[in-house]
C-alpha cells in the first residue's frame, strides 16, 4: 500500500471527514484491520486565510509547496490538498515535488462524466467561484459550469468562513444554500458540485433534486484507491 500524503486544516472541520473517509475507503476495498498510510501536514488556517484574503497566494504558495516537499521527504507517495480553494496554487506546488498530486477536480469531474452529466452547479468560496483555475480544470474535462449570481456567491463564501470553518451549522444557511442549489438546478444544472470540504458538514444529497457531487468523499476515495491500487491518479475508476 502506498502512503498518502494530506495537507489538512483548511479547514480542520474537514480534514476529519478526509482522515475518515480515507480509511473507510481502505476498509471497504481490503477489508480485515487494514487502514489508511496517512502522513497528515495540519496547518494553521488563520495563517492561511490571511493570505487568502490579502491575495497573497504566491506567498501561499511558496508555503504549501514547503509543507508538500516536507511530505514527500517523509515518505508520501501521493499528494492530496484537502481544500478546493487552494488549488489556485496546485502548479506552483506541483512544479516542488516530484511526487504526483491529485487534483481535487480531476475525479470530482470524472464521476460527474460516469453519471453522465455535463452542466454542473459549482458551489465554493468566491475564490473557487469566480477565479479562472477551478472553472476551467472543469472545463477541461468537458463539462459547462454555472455558477451561483453575486449576491448568492457571497452569501454561499460568507457561511463558509463565518460558520463552517468554525464548526457552526445554521438552519438558516441550510435553507439558503437549498434555494441557490435550486436556483441553480433551475438554470439547467444536472449535478451539483460541493467544491468546498466544509459544505457536506452544511448540505447533502437531500437538499438537492439532481445528483450532488461532494468533493471531499470523492477527493479521500480516489486518494484511497491510489493508496491501494499502482494507477495513474487522473485515470482512477470512480464509484
Ligand atoms: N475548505 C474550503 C475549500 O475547500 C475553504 C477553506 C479554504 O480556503 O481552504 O475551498
Amino acid at each position: 500500500m502506498k502512503t498518502i500524503g494530506l495537507i489538512g486544516g483548511m479547514s480542520w472541520q474537514s480534514t476529519i471527514p478526509y482522515y475518515r473517509l480515507i480509511n473507510e475507503e481502505i476498509v471497504r476495498t481490503l477489508g480485515g484491520f487494514h487502514s489508511a498510510k496517512i502522513i497528515l501536514w495540519s496547518v494553521d488556517f488563520a495563517e492561511m486565510e490571511e493570505l487568502q484574503r490579502t491575495g497573497q497566494w504566491e506567498e501561499s504558495g511558496r508555503q504549501l509547496t514547503d509543507v508538500a516537499q516536507r511530505l514527500e521527504n517523509a515518505g508520501a507517495e501521493l499528494l492530496v490538498i484537502g481544500t478546493n480553494t487552494m488549488h489556485i496554487v496546485a502548479d506552483q506546488i506541483e512544479a516542488g515535488i516530484s511526487i504526483p498530486l491529485l487534483h481535487v477536480a480531476d475525479p470530482t469531474a470524472a464521476a460527474i462524466l460516469a453519471a453522465g452529466a455535463r452542466t454542473v452547479g459549482l458551489l465554493g468560496t468566491r475564490f473557487t467561484m469566480e477565479k479562472e483555475f477551478y472553472r476551467r480544470r472543469l472545463e477541461s474535462h468537458g463539462l459547462t459550469v454555472l455558477t451561483p449570481e453575486e449576491k448568492d456567491r457571497d452569501e454561499i463564501h460568507r457561511v463558509i468562513y463565518e460558520e463552517l470553518v468554525l464548526g457552526r451549522i445554521e438552519e438558516d444557511s441550510r435553507d439558503t444554500y437549498r434555494r441557490i442549489i435550486g436556483d441553480l438546478i433551475a438554470q439547467g444544472a444536472q449535478a451539483i458540485i460541493f467544491g468546498c470540504t466544509e459544505i457536506g458538514l452544511l448540505v447533502s444529497q437531500s437538499d438537492s433534486a439532481v445528483p450532488v457531487f461532494d468533493t471531499t468523499t470523492i477527493h479521500a476515495q480516489a486518494a484511497a484507491r491510489f493508496g491501494i491500487k499502482t494507477a495513474d491518479i487522473t485515470l482512477l475508476p470512480i464509484g
